[in-house]
């Protein structure tokens, strides 16, 4: 998609920290972290949403679950643990419409809070 910010930085034409890469995902840091680790993992195709990438590719969420324990590993919070998150849609607060998951770690988040989204 032209105009999709995480294509661009997907394709590596808008620069981004990132920790993670492999065929069809990507996973770099969040430009505004609410967690000391706060990585976001896509998948490089363009999907909006879960809703459309569950119809047209459900392997996706299986590499970005596989590519989420590579990060926890290097990020060194497997084994402290983490939450991961994937926003659908405006109630979900959904603001980048390409998939991605967030993946926070790095200190006790406690019970589920709406900060950790
Ligand atoms: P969501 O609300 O689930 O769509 O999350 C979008 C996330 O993208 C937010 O946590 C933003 O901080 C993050 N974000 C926006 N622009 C960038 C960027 N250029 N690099 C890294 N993360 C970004």
């Amino acid at each position: 998609m032209p105009e999709c910010l995480f294509c661009k930085i997907a394709a590596g034409e808008i620069p981004a920290e990132k920790i993670y890469e492999d065929d069809s995902v990507v996973a770099f840091h969040d430009i505004n972290p609410v967690a000391p680790v706060h990585v976001l993992i896509l998948p490089k195709k363009h999907y909006a949403t879960t809703l459309i990438m569950s119809e047209e590719a459900p392997e996706l969420f299986g590499s970005m679950m596989k590519a989420s324990s590579e990060v926890a590993r290097r990020k060194g919070i497997d084994e402290s643990g983490f939450r991961l998150i994937i926003n659908t849609n405006k109630d979900a607060g959904q603001e980048i419409f390409h998939v991605h998951m967030h993946l926070m770690g790095g200190e006790p988040i406690g019970r589920l809070r709406v900060k950790y989204r």
